[in-house]
Parts: structure tokens; C-alpha cells; sequence
């Protein structure tokens, strides 16, 4: 990473490239790559060199040495060679393919055996050479399921074999393990002279952390002696990499938060007064307790002198727009400006007609700007704002333009936060003063993570629901049953009521057999509801019209609204009570948690119909309540247990927890959402110490940083470069 001295290792033929060349340099000119293999790749997020290096095994396998087929033990794992005797495939009663390929050895016969994955069998050709791997059984046959295997070149010898530990890759259809191990081998080879040590020897030494060159050679099994290639030195080389995740994010968060903090903080804001006062004693209902006591802490935050960093988390529905709204209008009492972003155009809009109305008679002045504001209403709005005009203002990413100019903003509410990247957070925070920041999420963070990615935002919960919600009954079904929810939406509509049904598509894709929403809504409206009102959303609508159509659906003149995931976040109709989600194992239980927030809002009992349109059986492996963050290999297969888990429970902060569980950390939030590099190797969840540990580096090193080598804190600079890109370019390292 290092822009001035290529490493010594690399060889002094070779022209100078920079490190940076290198390691961003497409996988496709590596040895044995090419542009199609490159194409493949793609899809499992493998791109670069450096991509490849990082795309690290979810697993070893022992292959320190191969045994005799008749030396096979029943629940053993075993490596076994021999010549592709048969090769047969069946349909079995169950309809399911069945792929069986026997392999022989001077000693006996065993077979591998996949179930579902016909295109196993193309892979083999009889007398070919071929290693299995995996757990033996000894009944029905000798034989092991889904074997890793092996197609080995025609002079290759078992006598030669040179078994070790091998790092188990997860691949797509179109490459096997070897070629994997190879692509990875090659990049390694090229790029691993570039990739540098940052943290300072003292620094290794002090907590037994293993240099960054050496735990990615062993972790890949890559030029290391084999016989040092142990399950404990491959765990020391995980941890090393782990902190190395860890530290990046950490000393990132630090250098941006130190970096605000030298602004200065001008904003003096009024204890809550008369107009505050008075618009919770208008309100139509009563304040929970727990809005109450984040609205206390919310307004501690305010008229002390620090700015505020506060994260507002509570479930769908519990009440945090009017938590935040009241803080705005402290902010406008005190003669400073207010801003709200939203993530969507439709909740912007819809915050700007709900917060109008409660507003009403209070003389606030009140705005929205969002990408379809027409250019006149817009100008006029962009001055008024400039002009420092205490007022509320609503919008979407528009906000954050750079023509827009907020000079008297004193709070700046985020909404959804878990829809917008840290970075983008950040923006509405001002370039020359600091303001007063409150951030929403109905997806609440385990506490760990929230130490990750959001550094230190202090949080307050709402931990309650408004009187009088009755909980929502969840159902999942087959597709054969849709008929019955059709009927017992009709029931539902000719009693005064509303229902969504929402779709994962807009349109045909050839890649996916998944039902659209255009071509459902027509089916829906001319065949199956006749009737009824039937409209519809999608991204892919006009916003003008969109809005049309929700404010349709919200006075009642539509009865069913068809969707897609738009509707996802906020969107707030008491009197919709039912939500038919299809294709609901293709969402992911944050999102069927958000969908389903979208019922339930009114007096009266609401359903949420989970359509599992699987083809297949569901796997027989099942989720368990608390079990072990379960293994990344299974995560395919959990998709039902999901569906499982949102009949059983009404709660987000579980359902939020058990997400991280089945979906694991990288993907929990990744960069594209909090602007925070995906963690590939740490584990929230079992790697707390290591968390601890790296943040106490970055801690340090920041702070001491003057005593730092100027080679050092260059070192440490490119590889946060690297993580994350140039939207960190132009923070000073220190
Ligand atoms: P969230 O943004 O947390 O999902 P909202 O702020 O959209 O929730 O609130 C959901 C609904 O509950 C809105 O219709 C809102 O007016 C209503 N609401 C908020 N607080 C209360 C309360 N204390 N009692 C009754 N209804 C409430
Ligand atoms: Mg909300």
C-alpha cells in the first residue's frame, strides 16, 4: 500500500508499479485467470487482487494426509483417492436428483453423493483421477455427501500427495475449489509483496499479534510450511486478520469524529417553552413513558453546551417521529433551523403531510425539498433556508446537495438511519460549526456492533409501544393457499379495511423466477379483485404519481396496494390490516420486520400473510434458539427458519438479533449501508476481545500519534485508504 518504495521482496526486474496499481489491478491478468473466469468471480464479489487476497476460506479442511477407501471409519472425516469407476443419476420418489459417483482404490469402493446438484455429474469422466473429502457413512453404502472434491491431473501419484490444511472457499456454480485455490494462490503471489505490515513492531510484540504477510499465508495455506500449517496457528492467523478489520474501522471512525470535534460548537438552544409545551398537550394521545424519557434525554443534549450525537432507537412503531418533531420544534423556538432526512421520497413527503398537520395553528414554517421538487418551488425554498429563516425542513438526500445551504442549522434528525452510509451522515453535520445530531433506527444495534459503526453516538431507546397496539398475527404459507388470503382480504375490505401486497420484483427477470408487481397488479385488479381498488407502486414510478397513489391508498380510495419494497420504511396507513408479503423467503428479516411495521398501527388486529414460494423441500437443518452464531456455510440454507422466526415474534430487537446470527456481521450492515467497511472474518458475536483490543490500539496510536515514524502513519493512512476508499480521502491521518 505504500505509494513510494515497492517492497524489497518483489523482484527488481519488474517495473516500478506502485502498490496500489498493483493490488487494484483486475484478477483477469493474473496467471490462468482471463476475462471469463474474471466474469465468474465477479459475482462472488471478487474483483481485484486485493478483492482476492481478502476473499478469505469460511473453513479448513484437513488433508494433512490420504487414507485407504477400506480404512474409512462411519462418522469420520476422511480423504480418499482413486479413478471415477461409475457415474449414475436418478430421480428419486421425492423428485429430487440424485447423483452418485464411485471411486475405487487397490483397497475398495466408495461413493459421493449429492442430492439436487445434477450437474454434478458432468463434472466427472471415468478413470479420471479424483480426492473426496468429507464425513464417511458406512450404511446405506460406504459413501460420503456432498464430498469436496478434487479433479486431480493425470500424473498426479498419491505417493506425492502433500496433505495439509485446506482453506474451503465459497464458490458459484461455475468454478470448483481447485480453480479457486488457484486464483487465489496467484494473487497472493501478486500481490502479497505490496501488502504491508502498519502496526508497529513494539505494538506486535506487546499483544502477540501476528504480522499481516505471514496470517495471510496461512490462512490461504499459501507458501508456508505445511507442517506448521496447524489448527492453532491458523486461529492466531485469523485473529491477526480480525484486528486487522477491527483497527481499520476503529482508528477510521476516530480520525473522522476528531475531525468534527475541532469545529467549533455555536449553537445555544432554549430550554423547552410554551410551544413545546403546548404541541404535547395538543397532541391526540398521550406520550408513552418511554417517549418521555428519550424526549428528557433528548433535551439534556440540547441546552447543554456539547453538541449532540444521539442514536434514537425503537421499534416500528413506537413513536419516534413525534419524539424527534419535538425536538425540532425546541430547536425553530430557540431561532435556529431543524432539518429531517429521509431515505425515501415517499416517507419524506409523507413526514411533510403528517408533521403539517400537527403542526397546524403554530405558526412553524415548514418545508420539503427532495429530488422531484420543481425548480421554482425550489429556488424559493433554497433561499429562504440560506437566508437562515427558522423553519422546519423535510427532505431526502437532496438535502445534503452541495446548493443547499442550511447556515442556522441547529439539529439535524436522520431518519432510518440504517439506510444511509456513516459519510452521508455526516454531511448534514456541517462543514464549519458543529450541530446538534439525533439519528433514528427501527433497527436497533446489539451493542457491539454499535461500538463499530457508529463509534460513540450515545443511544436512547424506546423500549414501548403506544396503549392499545394489538399485536400482529403472522402466518406462513404454501402459494396453493393464496386463494384463502384473497377471500379473507375481501372480508377484510368489505369490513372498511386496507391490505398491501408486496412483491420482491417490479418486472420479469430471467435471471430469477420471481412473480413481478406489475404483472401481478394486472392479474390482481382485472382477475382477482375485480370489484375492488387496486393500485400500485414501485420504484420505477413518477414521484408525482407515487404520491398520488399513497395519498389514495391513505384517505381510503384505494382498498389494495400493490408493491414493491418501497413501502419498506415509515409508511404510516392505521387503517391497512393486512400485508401479504410473496416471495417473503427472498427478504431478509430485518426488511420482513419493516414490511410488516407498515399493519398493526390502528386499534384493531392486523395479519401478515409470509408467502414461502421455495421450490425445494426446506433443508433439514433447522435454527435453534440460542445456539452458536451458526456456521457460514449454512446460511443458505436458513431462509425458512427465518420465515419461522417472524411467525413467532412481534419484537425487533429479536428479530434484530437473531438477523445478526443467521446473516453474521458482514452482511448485517455492509459498506453500501453505513459507509463502514464489511467485516469478512470478525464475528460480532464471538469476537469481543479482539473488538476491545484493536479499538485500545487505535486509541493509542492516535494519540501518540507525533511519536509515530512518518513511515508508520503513511502505512497506516494507505491501508484506511484502502478500507475505505476515497470517501475517507482528505481526512488528515494525524
Ligand atoms: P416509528 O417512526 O417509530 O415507526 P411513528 O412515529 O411513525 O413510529 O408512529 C407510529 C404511529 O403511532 C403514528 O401514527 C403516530 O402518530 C402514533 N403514535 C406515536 N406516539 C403515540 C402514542 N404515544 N400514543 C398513540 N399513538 C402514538
Ligand atoms: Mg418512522
Amino acid at each position: 500500500m505504500n505509494k513510494s518504495n515497492p517492497n524489497s521482496e518483489v523482484s527488481k526486474a519488474e517495473p516500478a508499479l506502485s502498490a496500489d496499481e498493483v493490488l487494484d489491478s483486475s484478477i483477469q491478468f493474473l496467471k490462468g485467470v482471463g476475462p471469463k473466469r474474471a466474469f465468474t468471480l465477479k459475482k462472488c464479489g471478487v474483483d481485484t487482487v486485493w478483492d482476492a487476497i481478502n476473499y478469505f476460506p469460511y473453513r479448513h479442511e484437513d488433508r494433512r494426509k490420504i487414507i485407504h477407501i477400506r480404512d474409512v471409519e462411519n462418522g469420520e472425516f476422511a480423504t480418499v483417492y482413486g479413478l471415477v469407476d461409475t457415474i449414475a443419476s436418478r430421480k428419486m420418489r421425492n423428485r429430487k436428483t440424485l447423483v452418485q459417483v464411485s471411486i475405487k482404490d487397490a483397497s475398495g469402493i466408495i461413493y459421493g453423493v449429492w442430492f439436487n446438484q445434477r450437474w454434478m455429474k458432468d463434472k466427472f469422466k471415468k478413470g479420471q483421477k479424483v480426492l473426496f473429502s468429507g464425513k464417511v457413512q458406512t450404511s446405506p453404502s460406504t459413501q460420503i455427501s456432498n464430498p469436496a472434491v478434487e479433479i486431480l491431473p493425470e500424473d498426479f501419484f498419491p505417493e506425492d500427495y502433500e496433505g495439509t490444511l485446506i482453506p474451503i472457499y465459497r464458490l458459484t456454480e461455475e468454478i470448483n475449489a481447485l480453480a479457486m485455490r488457484k486464483v487465489i494462490q496467484a494473487a497472493l503471489e501478486r500481490g502479497l509483496p505490496y501488502v504491508e505490515e502498519y502496526l508497529p513492531e513494539k505494538v506486535l510484540k506487546q499483544f502477540s499479534i501476528m504480522p499481516l504477510r505471514e496470517a495471510y499465508k496461512i490462512i490461504h495455506s499459501y507458501d508456508y510450511p505445511a507442517e506448521e500449517l496447524t489448527e492453532q496457528n491458523i486461529a492466531i492467523a485469523r485473529r491477526r486478520i480480525v484486528i486487522d478489520e477491527f483497527f481499520v474501522i476503529a482508528m477510521g471512525l476516530l480520525m473522522k469524529r476528531r475531525r468534527t470535534e475541532q469545529l467549533p460548537y455555536l449553537i445555544h438552544h432554549k430550554k423547552p417553552g410554551k410551544l413545546v409545551k403546548d404541541f404535547i398537550k395538543n397532541l391526540s394521545f398521550i406520550l408513552t413513558n418511554a417517549q418521555k424519557k428519550v424526549l428528557k434525554e433528548i433535551f439534556d443534549d440540547l441546552v447543554n453546551n456539547k453538541p449532540m450525537n444521539r442514536l434514537l432507537q425503537g421499534d416500528v412503531g413506537s413513536g419516534k417521529t413525534i419524539v424527534a418533531l419535538t425536538a425540532m420544534l425546541a430547536t425553530v423556538d430557540g431561532g435556529y433551523q431543524a432539518a429531517i432526512m429521509a431515505p425515501t421520497e415517499v416517507l419524506a413527503r409523507q413526514h411533510f403531510k403528517t408533521i403539517s398537520n400537527q403542526l397546524r395553528g403554530t405558526g412553524v414554517k415548514i418545508n420539503v425539498l427532495t429530488g422531484s421538487t420543481k425548480a421554482k418551488e425550489k429556488r424559493e425554498i433554497l433561499e429562504s433556508l440560506a437566508e437562515g429563516e427558522p423553519q422546519i425542513i423535510i427532505g431526502t438526500h437532496a438535502l445534503i446537495q452541495s446548493n443547499v445551504q442550511i447556515p442556522e442549522l441547529g439539529l439535524a434528525v436522520i431518519d432510518e438511519q440504517h439506510k444511509f452510509g456513516v459519510m452521508q451522515r455526516n454531511q448534514l453535520r456541517g462543514e464549519t460549526n458543529q450541530i446538534d445530531v439525533l439519528v433514528m433506527t427501527a433497527t436497533p444495534i446489539p451493542r457491539s456492533l454499535a461500538l463499530t459503526v457508529y463509534g460513540d453516538l450515545t443511544i436512547s431507546t424506546i423500549d414501548e409501544l403506544p396503549k392499545g397496539r394489538i399485536p400482529i398475527k403472522t402466518y406462513v404459507i404454501r402459494p396453493e393457499k393464496l386463494s384463502r388470503v384473497w377471500e379473507f382480504i375481501r372480508k377484510q375490505v368489505n369490513q372498511g379495511k386496507q391490505a398491501y401486497i408486496v412483491y420482491p420484483l417490479i418486472d420479469e427477470s430471467d435471471k430469477m423466477p420471481l412473480k413481478p408487481a406489475v404483472a401481478m397488479y394486472e392479474e390482481l385488479k382485472d382477475k382477482i379483485f375485480p370489484e375492488l381498488k387496486v393500485g400500485l407502486v414501485h420504484g420505477r414510478v413518477k414521484a408525482d404519481k407515487k404520491e398520488t397513489v399513497m395519498d389514495l391508498f391513505r384517505e381510503g380510495k384505494i382498498d389494495i396496494l400493490v408493491s414493491t419494497t418501497v413501502i419498506e420504511v415509515g409508511i404510516d396507513v392505521p387503517n391497512a390490516t393486512v400485508m401479504v408479503i410473496e416471495e417473503a423467503h427472498r427478504f431478509g428479516l430485518a426488511q420482513l420486520h419493516q414490511l410488516r411495521g407498515r399493519i398493526g398501527r390502528g386499534g384493531e388486529t392486523s395479519y401478515c400473510v409470509l408467502v414461502n414460494n421455495e421450490k425445494e423441500d426446506p433443508p433439514v437443518w433447522k435454527y435453534k434458539k440460542n445456539k452458536e452464531p451458526v456456521q457460514q456455510d449454512l446460511i443458505e440454507t436458513t431462509s425458512n427458519s427465518r420465515l419461522a422466526i417472524m411467525a413467532e415474534t412481534n419484537d425487533g430487537f429479536r428479530i434484530a438479533e437473531e438477523d445478526l446470527k443467521i446473516r453474521g456481521p458482514g452482511e448485517f450492515f455492509g459498506i453500501e449501508q453505513t459507509g463502514v467497511p464489511a467485516l469478512k472474518l470478525a464475528n460480532l458475536i464471538g469476537d469481543e476481545e479482539e473488538l476491545r483490543l484493536s479499538r485500545h490500539i487505535a486509541d493509542t496510536l492516535y494519540q501518540y500519534r507525533d511519536t509515530l515514524k512518518p513511515e508508520t502513519r503513511e502505512k497506516i493512512r494507505n491501508r484506511l485508504f484502502r478500507a475505505f476508499g476515497k470517501t475517507i480521502r482528505g481526512v488528515d491521518a494525524g
